[in-house]
């Protein structure tokens, strides 16, 4: 079964305009990408998959898609939101726009905790390509369910491995057909994910 979708953590939301279309264009163009390739979108059940992030300038701070996005062709500034702040322990995440964070909002947070040099994260969805890579690059533990603290703990602990940080992917084995690449760079989280999609 496809668990996705719902928030798990606190969401302590202020329901503002609070984003510029110019501060996710670039963001927003990898988006509109991943979704033409099928790597966001929704399934048969409508539940939405996929989501994408950067870190900005305030160091904590990230605009991430909102949840249930996925079955969207085209997003603008209204479907993402801004994370002021997050606490992956503590199971919260308050957010600000005019639509709540993404459900797996603290998994793009402990990866961004965990790599101070990291400013961008994909998580995407595809079932043959987190097939291939199950266990061949850095892979979460299968009790892990995502949007949990306990996905946080094991994606910070996969970070603090040296294969991680070269390989810049996770696949998560306790949430079917998820897959994350980070880098510090939009260009560079995108080219992973990319590179691995295109070897398929
Ligand atoms: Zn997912």
């Amino acid at each position: 079964m496809i668990d996705e979708g719902y928030i798990k953590y606190r969401c302590y939301w202020s329901q503002v305009p609070a984003i510029a279309e110019t501060e996710i264009a670039e963001l927003n163009q990898w988006r509109t990408k991943f979704y033409q390739l099928g790597l966001i979108g929704e399934y048969d059940s409508g539940i939405g998959f996929g989501n994408i992030s950067i870190r900005l300038d305030r160091f904590s701070q990230l605009i991430i898609s909102g949840t249930q996005t996925g079955g969207i062709a085209n997003l603008t500034a209204q479907h993402y939101t801004k994370v002021v702040d997050f606490d992956w322990q503590e199971n919260y995440v308050v957010c600000e726009g005019l639509i709540k964070a993404s459900s797996e909002t603290l998994t793009h947070a402990a990866i961004y905790a965990a790599n101070p040099s990291v400013n961008a994260v994909v998580h995407v969805h595809h079932r043959q390509l987190w097939q291939k890579l199950l266990d061949r690059v850095p892979t979460t533990n299968p009790n892990c369910a995502y949007g949990t603290p306990e996905m946080a703990e094991e994606i910070i602990r996969l970070c603090q491995q040296p294969s991680t940080q070269q390989q810049k992917i996770i696949v998560m084995s306790g949430h079917e057909e998820g897959i994350l690449t980070f880098g510090k760079s939009l260009g560079e989280a995108s080219n992973v994910l990319l590179q691995y999609f295109a070897a398929l």
